[in-house]
Protein backbone atom coordinates (compact mmCIF):
# COMPACT_ATOMS: atom_id res chain seq x y z
CA UNK A 1 0.00 0.00 0.00
CA UNK A 2 3.16 1.88 0.59
CA UNK A 3 4.20 2.17 -2.61
CA UNK A 4 0.84 2.21 -4.09
CA UNK A 5 0.53 5.89 -2.67
CA UNK A 6 4.26 7.02 -3.53
CA UNK A 7 3.40 5.65 -7.09
CA UNK A 8 -0.04 7.28 -6.96
CA UNK A 9 1.51 10.66 -6.32
CA UNK A 10 4.51 10.10 -8.84
CA UNK A 11 1.57 9.28 -11.64
CA UNK A 12 -0.11 13.10 -10.67
CA UNK A 13 2.36 15.21 -10.26
CA UNK A 14 4.76 14.01 -13.28
CA UNK A 15 1.74 13.61 -15.91
CA UNK A 16 1.50 15.54 -19.23
CA UNK A 17 -2.20 16.39 -17.92
CA UNK A 18 -4.51 16.56 -15.15
CA UNK A 19 -5.08 12.79 -14.21
CA UNK A 20 -7.27 13.54 -11.74
CA UNK A 21 -9.40 15.31 -13.75
CA UNK A 22 -9.01 13.35 -16.89
CA UNK A 23 -7.45 10.13 -16.36
CA UNK A 24 -4.59 8.42 -17.89
CA UNK A 25 -6.50 8.46 -21.73
CA UNK A 26 -5.71 11.49 -21.88
CA UNK A 27 -2.00 11.41 -21.36
CA UNK A 28 -0.33 12.64 -24.63
CA UNK A 29 2.64 10.21 -24.32
CA UNK A 30 2.50 6.94 -22.59
CA UNK A 31 4.29 7.16 -19.23
CA UNK A 32 6.67 4.31 -18.27
CA UNK A 33 9.18 3.91 -15.01
CA UNK A 34 11.95 1.73 -14.20
CA UNK A 35 12.65 -0.67 -11.51
CA UNK A 36 15.59 -3.26 -10.85
CA UNK A 37 14.32 -6.52 -11.83
CA UNK A 38 14.80 -7.43 -8.39
CA UNK A 39 11.76 -5.45 -6.89
CA UNK A 40 8.75 -6.09 -5.24
CA UNK A 41 5.59 -7.61 -6.87
CA UNK A 42 3.90 -4.60 -5.24
CA UNK A 43 4.95 -2.54 -7.21
CA UNK A 44 4.14 -4.13 -10.49
CA UNK A 45 0.80 -4.56 -8.50
CA UNK A 46 0.67 -0.99 -8.17
CA UNK A 47 1.89 -0.29 -11.49
CA UNK A 48 -1.01 -2.85 -12.93
CA UNK A 49 -3.82 -1.38 -10.88
CA UNK A 50 -2.80 2.61 -11.37
CA UNK A 51 -3.80 2.04 -14.76
CA UNK A 52 -0.54 2.49 -16.46
CA UNK A 53 -0.50 -1.81 -17.04
CA UNK A 54 2.60 -4.17 -16.26
CA UNK A 55 4.33 -3.19 -19.42
CA UNK A 56 4.71 0.47 -18.71
CA UNK A 57 7.38 -1.33 -16.11
CA UNK A 58 10.74 -1.68 -17.41
CA UNK A 59 12.36 -4.00 -15.31
CA UNK A 60 16.13 -2.99 -15.55
CA UNK A 61 18.63 -6.22 -14.86
CA UNK A 62 20.89 -6.18 -11.87
CA UNK A 63 24.85 -6.33 -11.75
CA UNK A 64 26.37 -9.52 -9.47
CA UNK A 65 25.43 -7.48 -6.04
CA UNK A 66 21.89 -7.80 -7.26
CA UNK A 67 21.66 -3.80 -7.43
CA UNK A 68 20.10 -1.87 -10.16
CA UNK A 69 22.52 -1.81 -13.36
CA UNK A 70 22.66 1.90 -13.39
CA UNK A 71 24.60 1.96 -17.17
CA UNK A 72 21.65 -0.09 -18.32
CA UNK A 73 19.20 1.91 -16.73
CA UNK A 74 20.61 5.44 -18.70
CA UNK A 75 20.22 3.37 -21.77
CA UNK A 76 16.75 2.10 -21.10
CA UNK A 77 15.50 5.60 -20.52
CA UNK A 78 17.29 7.15 -23.32
CA UNK A 79 15.60 4.55 -25.57
CA UNK A 80 12.33 5.23 -24.64
CA UNK A 81 12.71 9.28 -25.07
CA UNK A 82 13.67 8.04 -28.67
CA UNK A 83 11.24 5.86 -28.86
CA UNK A 84 8.43 9.02 -27.90
CA UNK A 85 7.58 7.86 -24.39
CA UNK A 86 7.46 9.72 -20.93
CA UNK A 87 9.81 7.84 -18.78
CA UNK A 88 8.47 9.62 -15.23
CA UNK A 89 9.73 7.58 -12.23
CA UNK A 90 12.37 5.13 -11.27
CA UNK A 91 12.00 3.12 -8.17
CA UNK A 92 15.08 2.30 -5.97
CA UNK A 93 15.43 -0.71 -3.77
CA UNK A 94 16.51 -0.26 -0.08
CA UNK A 95 17.19 -4.32 0.81
CA UNK A 96 15.59 -6.20 -2.00
CA UNK A 97 13.33 -8.77 -0.56
CA UNK A 98 15.13 -11.83 -2.83
CA UNK A 99 18.51 -10.93 -1.35
CA UNK A 100 18.96 -7.59 0.96
CA UNK A 101 20.42 -5.69 -2.07
CA UNK A 102 20.55 -2.05 -2.10
CA UNK A 103 20.61 -0.21 -5.20
CA UNK A 104 23.14 2.74 -5.21
CA UNK A 105 20.25 5.30 -4.21
CA UNK A 106 22.46 8.17 -4.58
CA UNK A 107 23.48 7.38 -7.90
CA UNK A 108 19.90 6.86 -8.71
CA UNK A 109 19.11 10.25 -7.32
CA UNK A 110 21.76 11.65 -9.39
CA UNK A 111 19.97 10.18 -12.58
CA UNK A 112 16.48 11.22 -11.49
CA UNK A 113 17.61 14.88 -10.74
CA UNK A 114 19.13 15.08 -14.23
CA UNK A 115 16.12 13.51 -15.87
CA UNK A 116 13.27 15.15 -14.24
CA UNK A 117 12.36 11.76 -13.17
CA UNK A 118 10.27 11.01 -9.43
CA UNK A 119 12.35 8.83 -7.43
CA UNK A 120 9.99 6.62 -4.98
CA UNK A 121 12.54 4.19 -2.59
CA UNK A 122 10.81 0.73 -1.61
CA UNK A 123 12.50 0.50 1.85
CA UNK A 124 9.93 -1.66 3.08
CA UNK A 125 13.08 -4.04 4.48
CA UNK A 126 15.95 -2.39 4.53
CA UNK A 127 14.81 1.37 4.87
CA UNK A 128 15.15 0.76 8.81
CA UNK A 129 18.58 -0.19 8.77
CA UNK A 130 19.37 3.68 8.59
CA UNK A 131 18.25 3.44 12.71
CA UNK A 132 21.71 1.61 13.58
CA UNK A 133 24.98 4.15 13.17
CA UNK A 134 27.09 1.35 11.28
CA UNK A 135 24.21 -0.24 8.63
CA UNK A 136 23.34 3.54 7.96
CA UNK A 137 25.70 4.36 5.17
CA UNK A 138 23.78 1.32 2.90
CA UNK A 139 20.86 3.83 2.56
CA UNK A 140 23.00 6.65 1.50
CA UNK A 141 20.95 8.54 -1.15
CA UNK A 142 17.18 7.72 0.73
CA UNK A 143 17.19 10.75 1.65
CA UNK A 144 17.14 12.50 -1.50
CA UNK A 145 13.91 10.42 -2.37
CA UNK A 146 10.86 12.17 -3.56
CA UNK A 147 8.71 9.34 -1.93
CA UNK A 148 9.50 6.64 0.33
CA UNK A 149 7.90 3.62 1.67
CA UNK A 150 8.93 1.08 4.67
CA UNK A 151 7.50 -1.59 6.46
CA UNK A 152 7.39 -1.33 10.78
CA UNK A 153 6.27 -5.20 10.76
CA UNK A 154 9.27 -6.03 9.47
CA UNK A 155 12.61 -4.15 11.11
CA UNK A 156 10.76 -2.71 13.53
CA UNK A 157 8.95 -6.12 14.72
CA UNK A 158 5.37 -4.75 15.22
CA UNK A 159 2.48 -6.77 15.07
CA UNK A 160 1.12 -7.12 11.33
CA UNK A 161 0.25 -5.00 10.04
CA UNK A 162 1.70 -1.31 9.20
CA UNK A 163 3.35 0.69 6.80
CA UNK A 164 4.29 3.72 6.24
CA UNK A 165 5.35 6.57 3.07
CA UNK A 166 6.71 9.47 3.47
CA UNK A 167 6.06 11.89 0.50
CA UNK A 168 8.01 15.06 0.03
CA UNK A 169 6.02 17.28 -2.02
CA UNK A 170 2.84 17.68 0.60
CA UNK A 171 0.82 19.29 -2.18
CA UNK A 172 1.05 16.96 -4.62
CA UNK A 173 0.36 13.86 -1.99
CA UNK A 174 -3.02 16.04 -1.39
CA UNK A 175 -3.93 16.86 -4.56
CA UNK A 176 -3.44 12.82 -5.46
CA UNK A 177 -6.27 12.05 -2.83
CA UNK A 178 -8.22 14.59 -1.98
CA UNK A 179 -12.07 14.55 -2.82
CA UNK A 180 -14.06 17.05 -1.57
CA UNK A 181 -17.56 15.96 0.72
CA UNK A 182 -19.79 17.92 2.00
CA UNK A 183 -19.85 15.24 4.99
CA UNK A 184 -15.87 16.18 5.35
CA UNK A 185 -15.77 19.69 5.29
CA UNK A 186 -13.52 21.01 8.21
CA UNK A 187 -15.35 23.05 10.91
CA UNK A 188 -14.39 25.16 13.42
CA UNK A 189 -13.75 22.88 15.96
CA UNK A 190 -15.25 19.09 17.51
CA UNK A 191 -14.57 15.94 15.55
CA UNK A 192 -14.27 18.02 12.04
CA UNK A 193 -11.90 20.11 13.45
CA UNK A 194 -8.27 19.40 12.40
CA UNK A 195 -6.56 20.11 9.34
CA UNK A 196 -7.24 17.58 6.98
CA UNK A 197 -8.46 14.30 6.79
CA UNK A 198 -6.34 11.22 6.71
CA UNK A 199 -8.34 10.02 3.80
CA UNK A 200 -6.43 13.04 2.04
CA UNK A 201 -3.41 10.83 1.75
CA UNK A 202 -4.33 7.76 0.79
CA UNK A 203 -7.17 5.35 -0.40
CA UNK A 204 -8.83 4.72 2.97
CA UNK A 205 -11.73 6.79 4.33
CA UNK A 206 -12.25 4.79 8.04
CA UNK A 207 -8.78 2.93 8.79
CA UNK A 208 -7.66 1.28 11.74
CA UNK A 209 -5.35 3.03 14.93
CA UNK A 210 -1.97 1.66 13.30
CA UNK A 211 0.02 4.41 14.58
CA UNK A 212 -0.82 3.47 18.24
CA UNK A 213 1.43 0.23 18.29
CA UNK A 214 4.18 2.42 16.47
CA UNK A 215 3.87 5.42 19.06
CA UNK A 216 3.62 3.02 22.14
CA UNK A 217 6.91 1.12 20.64
CA UNK A 218 9.14 3.84 20.12
CA UNK A 219 8.18 5.64 23.20
CA UNK A 220 8.78 2.27 25.15
CA UNK A 221 11.58 1.01 23.55
CA UNK A 222 13.11 4.13 22.30
CA UNK A 223 14.55 4.18 18.92
CA UNK A 224 18.18 3.07 19.44
CA UNK A 225 17.01 0.14 21.07
CA UNK A 226 15.64 -0.80 17.21
CA UNK A 227 18.87 0.46 15.68
CA UNK A 228 20.59 -1.89 18.41
CA UNK A 229 18.87 -4.87 17.37
CA UNK A 230 18.76 -4.26 13.76
CA UNK A 231 22.12 -4.63 13.84
CA UNK A 232 22.01 -8.00 15.89
CA UNK A 233 19.99 -9.21 13.54
CA UNK A 234 22.71 -8.59 10.82
CA UNK A 235 25.53 -9.52 12.75
CA UNK A 236 23.70 -12.89 13.28
CA UNK A 237 22.90 -13.16 9.28
CA UNK A 238 26.77 -12.78 8.81
CA UNK A 239 27.07 -15.75 11.12
CA UNK A 240 24.56 -17.70 9.30
CA UNK A 241 26.67 -16.87 5.99
CA UNK A 242 29.91 -18.10 7.59
CA UNK A 243 28.24 -21.57 9.01
CA UNK A 244 27.24 -22.07 5.26
CA UNK A 245 30.33 -21.45 3.61
CA UNK A 246 31.98 -23.48 5.80
CA UNK A 247 30.29 -26.13 5.58
CA UNK A 248 31.19 -28.51 2.64
CA UNK A 249 27.29 -29.75 1.91
CA UNK A 250 26.21 -26.23 2.08
CA UNK A 251 26.39 -23.35 -0.92
CA UNK A 252 25.90 -19.45 -0.58
CA UNK A 253 23.77 -18.36 -3.82
CA UNK A 254 23.67 -14.50 -3.07
CA UNK A 255 26.26 -11.69 -1.21
CA UNK A 256 25.21 -10.63 2.29
CA UNK A 257 24.28 -7.08 2.59
CA UNK A 258 21.94 -7.15 5.29
CA UNK A 259 19.65 -9.84 6.99
CA UNK A 260 18.81 -11.96 4.38
CA UNK A 261 20.61 -15.40 3.51
CA UNK A 262 19.93 -17.50 0.69
CA UNK A 263 21.52 -20.71 0.60
CA UNK A 264 20.92 -24.59 -0.75
CA UNK A 265 22.02 -27.88 0.06
CA UNK A 266 24.51 -28.60 -2.36
CA UNK A 267 24.66 -32.76 -2.35
CA UNK A 268 27.27 -34.64 -4.52
CA UNK A 269 29.62 -32.51 -7.30
CA UNK A 270 27.70 -34.75 -9.85
CA UNK A 271 23.93 -33.01 -8.85
CA UNK A 272 22.84 -31.27 -11.41
CA UNK A 273 20.78 -27.70 -11.18
CA UNK A 274 17.44 -29.22 -12.05
CA UNK A 275 18.15 -31.95 -9.38
CA UNK A 276 19.09 -29.73 -6.96
CA UNK A 277 16.21 -27.30 -6.71
CA UNK A 278 13.90 -30.64 -6.47
CA UNK A 279 15.97 -32.04 -3.83
CA UNK A 280 16.14 -28.49 -2.00
CA UNK A 281 12.49 -27.63 -2.88
CA UNK A 282 11.02 -31.46 -1.02
CA UNK A 283 14.10 -30.48 1.70
CA UNK A 284 12.88 -27.45 2.85
CA UNK A 285 9.13 -28.88 2.80
CA UNK A 286 10.31 -31.65 5.03
CA UNK A 287 12.26 -29.02 7.14
CA UNK A 288 9.03 -26.88 7.45
CA UNK A 289 6.48 -29.41 8.52
CA UNK A 290 9.07 -30.87 10.86
CA UNK A 291 8.87 -28.04 13.13
CA UNK A 292 12.65 -27.41 13.41
CA UNK A 293 12.69 -24.21 11.28
CA UNK A 294 10.65 -22.31 8.82
CA UNK A 295 12.59 -20.26 6.08
CA UNK A 296 11.19 -18.92 3.03
CA UNK A 297 11.99 -19.69 0.00
CA UNK A 298 13.07 -18.05 -3.33
CA UNK A 299 15.14 -18.57 -7.00
CA UNK A 300 18.59 -16.70 -7.31
CA UNK A 301 19.50 -16.90 -11.15
CA UNK A 302 17.59 -20.06 -11.74
CA UNK A 303 18.50 -21.99 -8.90
CA UNK A 304 15.87 -22.67 -5.75
CA UNK A 305 17.28 -21.19 -2.28
CA UNK A 306 16.23 -21.24 1.50
CA UNK A 307 15.88 -17.91 2.34
CA UNK A 308 16.11 -16.86 5.67
CA UNK A 309 15.04 -13.43 6.53
CA UNK A 310 15.92 -12.23 9.97
CA UNK A 311 13.48 -10.21 11.21
CA UNK A 312 13.15 -11.37 14.86
CA UNK A 313 14.00 -9.82 17.75
CA UNK A 314 14.37 -12.87 19.76
CA UNK A 315 16.60 -14.88 17.12
CA UNK A 316 19.64 -16.18 18.82
CA UNK A 317 23.02 -17.78 16.69
CA UNK A 318 22.19 -21.10 18.40
CA UNK A 319 18.82 -21.15 16.18
CA UNK A 320 20.90 -21.25 12.87
CA UNK A 321 23.46 -23.41 14.14
CA UNK A 322 20.44 -25.79 14.19
CA UNK A 323 19.16 -24.97 11.15
CA UNK A 324 22.20 -25.35 9.46
CA UNK A 325 23.18 -29.16 10.81
CA UNK A 326 19.16 -30.08 10.22
CA UNK A 327 19.88 -28.62 6.20
CA UNK A 328 23.11 -30.78 6.01
CA UNK A 329 21.30 -33.70 7.86
CA UNK A 330 17.70 -33.54 5.82
CA UNK A 331 20.06 -33.10 2.28
CA UNK A 332 21.86 -36.18 2.84
CA UNK A 333 19.02 -38.31 4.42
CA UNK A 334 16.99 -37.43 0.94
CA UNK A 335 19.82 -38.07 -1.14
CA UNK A 336 20.41 -41.60 0.27
CA UNK A 337 16.93 -42.68 0.86
CA UNK A 338 15.88 -41.84 -2.50
CA UNK A 339 18.62 -42.33 -4.93
CA UNK A 340 16.55 -43.00 -7.62
CA UNK A 341 15.17 -39.66 -7.58
CA UNK A 342 17.49 -37.17 -6.32
CA UNK A 343 21.19 -36.63 -8.60
CA UNK A 344 20.58 -40.09 -10.16
CA UNK A 345 21.90 -38.92 -13.46
CA UNK A 346 25.60 -39.79 -12.62
CA UNK A 347 25.28 -41.62 -9.27
CA UNK A 348 28.05 -43.79 -8.98
CA UNK A 349 29.45 -45.41 -5.92
CA UNK A 350 30.94 -42.69 -3.92
CA UNK A 351 31.04 -41.64 0.09
CA UNK A 352 28.04 -40.77 -0.01
CA UNK A 353 25.91 -43.76 -0.81
CA UNK A 354 27.12 -45.23 2.63
CA UNK A 355 26.65 -42.11 4.55
CA UNK A 356 23.69 -43.52 7.10
CA UNK A 357 21.13 -40.66 8.33
CA UNK A 358 21.81 -40.58 11.90
CA UNK A 359 19.21 -42.14 14.73
CA UNK A 360 15.71 -42.29 12.45
CA UNK A 361 15.01 -44.40 9.12
CA UNK A 362 13.88 -43.66 5.80
CA UNK A 363 10.85 -40.83 5.91
CA UNK A 364 8.22 -40.43 3.59
CA UNK A 365 8.79 -37.43 2.01
CA UNK A 366 6.15 -35.07 0.90
CA UNK A 367 5.61 -33.44 -2.53
CA UNK A 368 8.44 -36.38 -3.57
CA UNK A 369 7.29 -36.89 -7.25
C1 LIG B 1 7.65 -7.10 2.20
C2 LIG B 1 7.97 -6.18 1.11
C3 LIG B 1 6.98 -5.46 0.44
C4 LIG B 1 5.51 -5.71 0.72
O1 LIG B 1 5.18 -5.31 1.97
P1 LIG B 1 3.94 -5.92 2.76
O2 LIG B 1 4.06 -5.23 4.03
O3 LIG B 1 4.15 -7.40 2.85
O4 LIG B 1 2.73 -5.58 1.99
C5 LIG B 1 7.34 -4.55 -0.51
N1 LIG B 1 8.63 -4.36 -0.83
C6 LIG B 1 9.62 -5.03 -0.23
C7 LIG B 1 11.04 -4.75 -0.62
C8 LIG B 1 9.34 -5.98 0.75
O5 LIG B 1 10.33 -6.66 1.33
Amino acid sequence: MANFVGLAVAINAKAECDVAADGLTAVPRKMVLYASNQTHSSVEKAVRLLGLGSNALRKIQVDDTFAIDIEVLEEAIARDRAAGLHPFCIVGNAGTTNTGAFDNLDRLADVSQREGLWLHVDGAFGALAALSPTLKKLTSGMERADSLAFDLHKWMYMPYEVGGVLVRDSEAHRNTFAVSADYLSLTEGGIAGDRSWFSEYGLQLSRGFRALKVWMALKEHGVEKFGRVIEQNVDQARYLARLVEESPDLELLAPVTLNVVCFRFKGPTYCRDDELNELNSDLLIKLQESGVAAPSHTVIGGKFALRVANTNHRTRKDDFFVLVREVERLGRELVNTHPTVFCATEKTASSWDNWKPPGRGAVGVKGLR
